[in-house]
């Protein structure tokens, strides 16, 4: 009978020693098909495409927008001017010109500056190209400011050197929605009175010593393009605190019409109007006043989610050597329209664009925040710029990357993009 028991338990033992052996294989099979590449066939880290960056439209959006359709003006009516005074009041700043892109407000910019033929601006040289295009439409002469490493962000030490006394302005882009250096930046230009253009289409609700972004520079620009921090559809804002160039934007967006004319010739002869400048038609809609509206509302909660998403990704890929986010400065707050991570490519045995391609397949819409202008065909070929300006912001777009980041994310959705990261340093670790 004892026999039997000390047989029987041994039996289990044996028994349940080999269900362990075999769970273990089961695991660790399954843990090398989690880690196996999509391209290579393996399964996605993400079930369906993640973008980078998308809108958060709700009902009371859409309600609003509705509204709006059954009121008498379209455009030119009492929304514009509200929501003008609503994200002036929002940033702090003494006037907001709305119009129909970040584009437009930079053209706008250049323009009240008073940038002509001749004259020199200085431009961050990683960015969108519409940062440095607007210089042109004016007539004026780009000069690209090379990056800092760390922010990605223009390089304050080098931009003086740039300076000759054909320099009439600064452009510098809050890359990401961290804002750049705006101390050195304010004190460059004072000395040299030069005007300082923001070009924060990333970084509206970011802020600097405190301050919000919108109230420092001489004129900031913010875009409301669907895939920034809040959207009209299309859109953008000048914000400034000087009078004349809130007057001259405001001239400027509506074909260079005198609007003060207008007022002062209504009694007497109402039909008459007068145009003193050339300016444009870019003027935005009442219709899509209506949405920002209901989007300002929410603004601090969309960028409160992005700033959680991206401190999420910063604790998780501390613990990974090769991969490097951009380090946010103490003294601001960013507003995380987007989240770039660099690559250590002398730990990896592949380039920025085999570890991309990797991430695409493995369903997460990765991007590259940006391609340095001078690299675009129009700049090289019709304006002539030489592929060895900005070294740092070359070698930085080697190895860049942008992640998903976005208010509706889900904590699942960014456990697939820091596992799908891992995968790819993973199978191309040195
Ligand atoms: C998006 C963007 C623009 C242009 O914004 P639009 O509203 O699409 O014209 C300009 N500069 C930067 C840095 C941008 O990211």
């Amino acid at each position: 009978m004892r026999w039997v028991v000390v047989a029987t338990s041994a039996g289990i033992v044996a028994c349940a020693y080999g269900y362990m052996r075999h769970l273990k294989k089961v695991k660790a099979a399954a843990r090398r098909a989690e880690m196996m590449l999509a391209e290579k066939g393996g399964p996605p880290a993400a079930e369906k495409l993640i973008p980078y960056s998308k809108q958060s439209v709700d009902e009371e959006d859409i309600a609003e927008v509705a509204k709006c359709l059954r009121e008498p003006f379209l455009t030119t009516g009492p929304r514009v001017t509200k929501f003008e005074q609503a994200v002036a009041e929002y940033v702090h700043a003494a006037h907001g010109v709305a119009c129909t892109s970040a584009t437009a407000a930079l053209h706008m910019a250049v323009a009240a500056a008073g940038i002509s033929a001749g004259d020199e601006v200085i431009v961050s040289n990683m960015t969108f190209a519409a940062s440095s295009n607007a210089v042109l439409y004016e007539g004026g002469t780009v000069v690209f400011a090379d990056i800092d490493e760390a922010t990605l962000n223009i390089d304050v030490t080098k931009v003086e050197s740039l300076i000759t006394p054909r320099t009439k302005a600064i452009i510098a882009v809050d890359l990401c929605g961290q804002p750049v250096n705006l101390t050195a930046l304010l004190e460059i230009s004072r000395r040299h009175g030069l005007v300082l253009i923001e070009d924060a289409s990333h970084a509206i609700g970011a802020t600097y010593d405190g301050k919000m972004i919108g109230s420092i520079a001489d004129m900031t620009v913010f875009s409301f393009h669907p895939v920034k921090n809040m959207t009209t559809g299309e859109g953008g804002m000048l914000v400034t605190n000087n009078e004349a160039y809130a007057a001259k934007a405001r001239s400027f967006r509506s074909h260079g019409i005198d609007l003060d004319f207008r007022k002062r010739q209504a009694q007497a002869v109402p039909h008459r109007y007068d145009m003193n400048a050339l300016g444009y038609n870019y003027r935005l809609t009442d219709i899509q006043c209506a949405l920002g509206l209901a989007q300002l509302k929410k603004l601090d909660f969309f960028i409160k989610r992005r700033q959680e998403v991206a401190a999420f990704y910063d604790r998780e890929f501390a613990k990974d050597a090769a991969i490097v986010p951009v380090v946010d400065l103490p003294n601001v707050t960013n507003a995380h329209h987007l989240y770039v991570i660099c690559l250590r490519l002398d730990l990896l045995t592949c380039d920025r664009d085999v570890f991309f391609k990797a991430l695409r397949a493995e369903n997460l819409g990765v991007n590259v925040h940006y391609m340095p202008v001078h690299y675009h065909s129009y700049y090289r070929d019709v304006l002539g710029f030489a592929s060895t300006v900005c070294p740092t912001s070359c070698k930085m777009y080697d190895r860049i990357i942008s992640l998903p980041c976005f208010p509706q994310m889900t904590e699942v959705d960014q456990l697939d993009v820091i596992h799908a990261v891992r995968k790819v340093a993973a199978a191309y670790k040195r």
